[in-house]
């Protein structure tokens, strides 16, 4: 049997491609690793999700998962490991088989990137976290560390004052990159200290997290900060090693404006391909449109 379309990933752009290729009748895969949902589900609350005024990341991506389940979309979950290209039918080898399809759409969104400072794979799961979301209720009443300053990083900053003592925003400029008016909640909350044009140089403690050392970049200053956890929102990197598609720098896929690769075929969709705003309303747009572009594409090489 060889589908007409596999999408690989669950999030926000897998789902969205998912239900569009459903309703355009095509014959389609979705195959996803973990779980439904993606990174989206590790935050809180989201504000800029059209009809949304306030959702959480699992809320609404229950919502979309049960949505593309509606139309019956084929969910496995596997881990991908190649596309062997072999021209109008391609491969898709993953930890549990290989499929055939005739197109595919890579919407495997991005990971948490790592600083690379001493302690911060040590202390992982014992003090260290990527997802404020998921374990900041474990640092209720102390002080915290926190490095970024993205949206992710604010955003998560503002949440994690709800149950924390005190955060200490570290980063490495005097200006955030985050949306405006995530800014401007940050600088009016008396629990987030900012901790300007500083590098976190390493993270300690015996047992669990106990304190960061931290280095101006302008002065030159070492400072010690007693924290019992460090969120690290130092960006995040595509999960496209197994693509072998034309990529930027950074490892994003270069997309035509249908969103195809360099790969006949092979489109990309969302976080994991170049583009200048990475949200989930984009991301939605994306899979629809890859979708669309697929249907397409089967309809030029029939
Ligand atoms: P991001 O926008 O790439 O921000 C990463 C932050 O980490 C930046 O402040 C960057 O500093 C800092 N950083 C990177 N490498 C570093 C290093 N080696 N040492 C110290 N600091 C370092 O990543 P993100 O916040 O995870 O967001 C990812 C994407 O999702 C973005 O497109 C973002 O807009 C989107 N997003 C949107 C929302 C929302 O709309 N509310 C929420 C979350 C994420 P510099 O600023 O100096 O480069």
């Amino acid at each position: 049997m060889v589908y007409d379309v596999i999408i690989i990933g669950g999030g926000p752009a897998g789902l969205s491609a998912g239900i569009y290729a459903k309703r355009a009748m095509m014959n389609a895969l979705l195959i996803e690793k973990v779980g439904l949902g993606g990174q989206i589900t590790k935050t809180h609350m989201l504000e800029n999700y059209p009809g949304f005024p306030e959702v959480s990341g699992m809320e609404l991506m229950e919502k979309m998962e049960e949505h593309a389940k509606k139309f019956d979309l084929e969910i496995k979950f596997a881990d991908v490991r190649q596309i062997k290209d072999g021209g109008d039918v391609k491969t898709v080898v993953t930890s549990d088989g290989e499929f055939e399809t005739r197109s595919v759409i890579v919407a495997t969104g991005t990971r948490p990137k790592k600083l690379g400072v001493p302690g911060e794979d040590e202390f992982t799961g014992r003090g260290v976290s990527t997802c404020a979301t998921c374990d900041g209720f474990f640092f209720t009443g102390k002080d915290v560390a926190l490095v970024g300053g993205g949206d992710s990083a604010i955003v998560e900053a503002i949440f994690l004052t709800k149950m924390v003592n005190k955060v200490y925003v570290i980063h490495r400029r005097d200006e955030l990159r985050a949306e405006k008016i995530n800014q401007e909640r940050a600088f009016k909350n008396p629990k987030i200290e900012f901790v300007w044009n500083s590098n976190l140089q390493s993270i300690e403690g015996t047992n669990t997290v106990e304190k960061v050392i931290v280095k101006n970049k302008l002065t030159d200053e070492i400072t010690e900060i007693q924290v019992g956890g460090v969120f690290m929102y130092v960006g995040v990197e595509p999960g496209t090693d197994f693509v072998e598609a034309d990529k930027d720098g950074n490892g994003f896929l270069i997309t035509g404006p249908d969103l195809s690769t360099s790969v006949p075929g092979i489109f990309a969709a969302g976080d994991c391909r170049t583009t200048l705003l990475r949200q989930v309303a984009t991301a939605v747009a994306d899979g629809a449109l890859a979708a669309v572009s697929a249907e397409r594409y089967l309809a030029g090489i029939e």
